[in-house]
């Protein structure tokens, strides 16, 4: 560990560049499903070349030009899907998709580490993600993404305190690894999926912790709600105001313990904000880079989601600025840290 020079380890990043035979499995998949005369797919044949070519052009590139040392590295998210077809569907497509992220760590293993995404689907018990958790951990996966709304954008699952969750947060634990709470696609008109139904997500989770007491019953889980925590730390007074209405502990004990924000915030006085609000030990750096959005802002001249800048302008000390780019993560993602001292970091 370095005070002075942290790796700057960026917590979330999605394979939104994955190779075209990806993406025609599943458009072949989710055809056979609604017709089954239609060919059912074989499998995903890509090779290693097309795979580095995806990523040198993309997200190496990126990594390299802002100054950043690793991603931990996802399946993409909007396409995750979890309401389309059945469970068996949802669990083919999420193997195919977690296997190309084992092949990208494999052929890139400096700089990403594997994420998962969960074979979830609306009303279903969370046993297929329980066991595709553990074959993930078992590929040297640190963590995964849990989706708090299967169905798309309807929000219709029980909340994330509920006892439905339990089984899968007791896995989490025993494998010691976090979850980064992250929908999916957005099937419902009314909510854009990466301006509205993302940022509506991680508000709803992180109410859902305050009407809840699942810490109680499990202090060691660890969740990440990305995208700077949604509209709450804008809000941070009304979630005070309203865990004290509800008659719980202060935030700082009954949920800040467990959970945690990424620095997905894509201007300088959204990041300042954050820091402002939000305990330094509660923030990991991400830019969910190349992701939602990825154009360049006119008024700086520079990429809306290169937020390495914006924390970097930051006046915080030194030590604040190793836990936020490496720290943190090491301590919210054991596996990475394990991963990082074996090779000597
Ligand atoms: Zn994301």
């Amino acid at each position: 560990m370095s005070l002075d020079k942290p790796l700057i380890i960026d917590c979330h990043g999605h394979y939104t560049t994955a190779p075209a035979p990806l993406t025609n499995f599943r458009e072949a998949q989710v055809a056979h499903f609604k017709d089954p005369l239609k060919p059912a797919p074989d499998g995903v044949v890509v090779s290693d070349d097309e795979i580095r070519e995806t990523i040198e052009k993309n997200q190496l590139k990126l990594l390299k030009e802002r100054g950043a040392d690793m991603t931990i590295f996802s399946p993409r998210a909007s396409v995750m899907g979890p309401h389309i077809g059945d469970e068996g569907i949802s669990r083919r497509w999420t193997i195919e998709s977690n296997n190309i992220i084992k092949r990208v760590v494999d052929l890139f293993p400096e700089t990403f580490i594997g994420v998962c995404q969960l074979p979830q689907s609306p009303g279903v018990s969370l046993q297929g993600s329980i066991e595709e958790l553990q074959r993930c951990v078992d590929m040297g996966f640190v963590g995964c993404n849990l989706n708090p709304d299967p169905s798309g954008g309807h929000f219709n699952a029980p909340p994330l305190y509920d006892r439905y969750w339990y089984p899968f947060y007791e896995k989490m634990i025993e494998l010691d690894v976090p979850a980064m709470v992250h929908v999916s696609g957005s099937c419902n008109p009314a909510f854009h999926a990466t301006g509205a139904y993302y940022i509506n997500a991680d508000t709803t989770a992180f109410m859902q912790f305050i009407e809840g007491d699942l810490f109680k019953d499990f202090p060691e889980l660890r969740l990440i709600i990305p995208h700077g925590g949604g509209a709450v730390p804008y809000h941070w007074g009304r979630y005070r105001g309203l865990a004290d209405m509800l008659k719980k502990p202060n935030l700082r004990d009954h949920v800040m313990k467990n959970v945690y924000f990424d620095t997905c915030v894509y201007h300088q006085p959204g990041i300042d904000l954050l820091f402002k609000v939000i305990d330094n030990k509660n923030i990991l750096f991400g830019s969910e880079m190349v992701g939602a959005v990825r154009g360049i802002d006119p008024e700086t001249g520079f990429y809306f989601d290169d937020t390495k800048r914006y924390v970097d302008n930051l006046l915080i000390s030194a030590s604040d600025k190793y836990n936020v780019f490496e720290g943190n993560a090491r301590r919210v993602y054991p596996r990475l840290d394990t991963a990082l001292k074996a090779r000597g970091r």
